[in-house]
């Protein structure tokens, strides 16, 4: 056994009391909490710091790896976008996976104990099925000609048959409420609920997706023009892009509104009765490298929202660390308490990906990896202590 103690120890939802002694087992697994009075004062190892579970990070894209400083900052979503997709394929495909052995590592070395990874070809299923971590694939359909939903949900089947065969958790995801049809989002739907499994989606990294749907106006038209996709379909609704999605979302399916820079007050209130299967995930430092904006964190926390931290992927961010992510919140929103964000980092995005059981919080003898926090608010780091 080893006997941990720390100035502060989170179990997931809240700090435990001061004398609190963490017993874990030789191999690592968190196997009960003491009161300092119950073990000899010698064998205990203090911390100086805050001990907590492994992170979850609910917003990946492994497949990304490759694209580390390949792609200029500040260019907006649609530049972005265009720019992932030229680059995309430059180098082979041992090559990307390679990069994304990388990027498994330095999660691991983050102290991130499970990912949600959005996945759009079978490439990364051999590097998560060697992975310590735990994986949860999204599958990402991208159509938003409504013709095309039923062959790309074929073509995803085929994708996700690959992950599932490997013995990794795999569900769909419409890549964006802008580039995904409304029967595209239904089938999707419609699976992960005879499923019982958990979707995702990106939500508002732009105003311009606001605009597109508003009145079909914007950087998007430059986007769909370029890749010379027709938008004869497409119809404007008048109101934001989160709530044209709100009228077809599922409230049996949990979905990860990844992003959310651009969500108003006004949505929220337009989303309430829906709330209890949503989760809002935060990406700060990628929306600071593509947008140069931040979701208004306060905001969501006032209405309740049940928030979880993502890294995006190396394309738009130079680490894989939730703990940077936290910092980046704490430097610019510091009015946002860290205890919310380590229960965003630990037991909701656990919670989100229906692995609550086993991550995000003590539970007796299940392995859910301990971290140190060392330094100051803002400028944290984290240790793996197990
Ligand atoms: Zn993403």
């Amino acid at each position: 056994m080893r006997y941990i103690s720390a100035d502060q120890i989170f179990s997931g939802s809240g700090y435990l009391p001061n004398d609190t002694v963490l017993a874990l087992s030789n191999d690592g697994t968190f196997h009960e909490t003491l009161n300092k009075d119950q073990v000899d004062e010698l064998l205990i190892e203090h911390h100086k710091g805050i001990v907590c579970p492994g992170f979850i990070n609910t917003h990946c894209h492994l497949e990304l790896s490759h694209l580390k400083n390949k792609i200029d900052r500040l260019t907006g979503i649609v530049d972005f976008g265009l720019a992932v997709i030229r680059h995309r394929n430059a180098i082979s495909s041992e090559e990307q996976k390679e990069r994304m052995n990388l990027a498994d590592k330095i999660m691991w070395d983050e102290g991130i104990v499970a990912v949600g990874d959005i996945s759009n070809t079978e490439l990364s299923a051999s590097v998560k099925s060697s992975s310590s971590l735990y994986y949860h694939t999204f599958v990402e359909l991208i159509a938003l000609n409504p013709e095309r939903a039923k062959s790309v949900f074929e073509q995803g089947i085929q994708i996700l048959q690959k992950f599932t065969a490997s013995g990794l958790v795999a569900s769909f995801a419409p890549h964006a409420p802008y580039s995904a049809s409304v029967q595209l989002i239904q089938e999707i739907l419609n699976d992960c609920r005879a499923n019982s499994l958990p979707t995702s989606i990106h939500n508002q990294e732009s105003e311009a997706e606001n605009e597109f749907f508003r009145d079909k106006h914007g950087d998007y038209l430059r986007l769909y023009n370029t890749l010379g996709i027709a938008l004869d379909h497409f119809n404007p609704t008048g109101k934001s892009s989160l709530q044209t999605l709100a009228s077809i979302l599922n409230p049996d399916v949990k979905t990860l509104l990844v992003h959310n820079t651009f969500t108003k007050q006004n949505d929220l209130e337009f989303l309430k009765n829906l709330q209890p299967k949503l989760y809002w995930c935060l990406c700060p430092n990628a929306n600071l490298y593509i947008e140069n904006a931040l979701p208004d964190v306060p905001m969501l926390l006032r209405n309740a929202c049940a928030i979880t931290l993502g890294t995006d992927s190396l394309a738009s961010n130079n680490n894989l660390s939730i703990i940077s992510e936290i910092n980046t919140i704490l430097n610019q929103q510091a009015q946002v308490p860290l205890e919310v964000l380590l229960e965003a980092a630990t037991s909701t995005g656990a919670k989100f990906l229906g692995i609550d059981d086993r991550f995000g919080s003590l539970i007796p003898d299940r392995p859910c990896g301990i971290n140190l926090i060392e330094g100051n608010s803002g400028n944290y780091s984290v240790k793996k202590l197990a």
